[in-house]
């Protein structure tokens, strides 16, 4: 366990919802998730409120804000490409949430901050070689080694939800085809059940009523098979020892992990040579990515 240094808001701008949350003294307080701001007016709005929120629960003003953001950020807190939230690449974030809220703010890529949270709470596998995979509207992910979090030349590891797994496929938000997480994440199952009409129809209960509805169990189906075969592919370059899933939708993944590692073990090469795989859900899910970015201020041992 680590303590908080007092006062951090964090924030995480998932591609639908903004989750926000507060570390105080050895306390996190989460907020209610509100729509993501998709517009600048929007953005103003959402970073007072929940800065209000903070501020009145201290009763004084935060001291700072962790921001995690869906795409490739900046060294200077800038969003560099955001395709969940376009009209928002190449604003500088870390200045505008300084300007709002009035304390000091710093940026990460969201899925970065999920999977530090992730771990800090289950703690890292024994070899260190591990991914955190956030599915939420998209997918990404956080890249773990010895050495901890793997960042890449540019800062911009772990963008894996925009792997082309599909040649001239499912078009993306990112202006390519075929993505990964255009087959595999809320934003995929979401897409899918507006177009058959089950525009009524949330994500949880397709999961939950795949056994009595034919039509959501192959949803669910294609979901798990893609999920395998992610996987598979993330294990053939990495090598992992675990795999844990996170963001929103983890919630629901736990009743069909047998059928991701079923597809997992099918699609991985050499799959009886290999030690296995740890294929498990987390346990922050939705919150994971804001309570992450608080520890870009207070990840402190204690
Ligand atoms: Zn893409």
């Amino acid at each position: 366990m680590g303590f908080y240094v007092d006062g951090i808001l964090g924030i995480d701008f998932g591609g639908t919802s903004l989750k926000s949350c507060l570390a105080t003294g050895s306390q996190l307080k989460l907020y209610d998730a509100i729509p993501t701001p998709k517009d600048m007016a929007a953005l103003r709005k959402s970073l007072m409120e929940v800065s209000k929120l903070a501020n009145d629960d201290l009763h004084t003003s935060v001291a700072g804000v962790g921001i995690g953001l869906p795409g490739l950020v900046g060294q200077d807190g800038e969003a560099l490409f955001l395709p969940h939230l376009k009209d928002f690449s190449s604003l500088n974030f870390v200045q505008l949430v300084e300007d709002i809220v009035g304390a000091p703010a710093r940026l990460d890529n969201d899925a970065n901050c999920a999977g530090v949270a992730e771990l800090r709470e289950i703690g890292a596998c024994a070899s260190g070689y591990e991914v955190v995979i956030g599915i939420g509207t998209g997918l990404g992910a956080a890249i773990f080694g010895p050495g901890g979090i793997a960042r890449g030349f540019s800062g911009f590891s772990g963008e894996v939800g925009h792997i082309c797994i599909e040649r001239n496929g499912r078009s993306c938000e990112c202006g390519r085809r075929g993505c990964w997480e255009q087959y595999c994440s809320g934003g995929s199952i979401r897409s899918e059940l507006d177009s058959a009409g089950w525009v009524d129809i949330n994500i949880e209960e397709v999961f939950r009523e795949m056994d009595v509805n034919p039509d959501f169990k192959s949803l669910v189906e294609e979901f798990c098979f893609h999920l395998g075969l992610g996987i598979a592919n993330l294990v053939a370059i990495l090598d992992l020892e675990r795999v844990v899933l996170t963001g929103g939708l983890a919630r629901s993944l736990e009743a069909v992990l047998p059928k991701v590692r079923r597809y997992y073990l099918e699609l991985v090469e050499g799959a009886g040579a290999r030690r296995e795989t740890e294929i498990r859900v987390g346990s922050l899910f939705e919150f994971a990515g804001a309570i992450g970015a608080t520890y870009l201020w207070n990840l402190v041992d204690g």
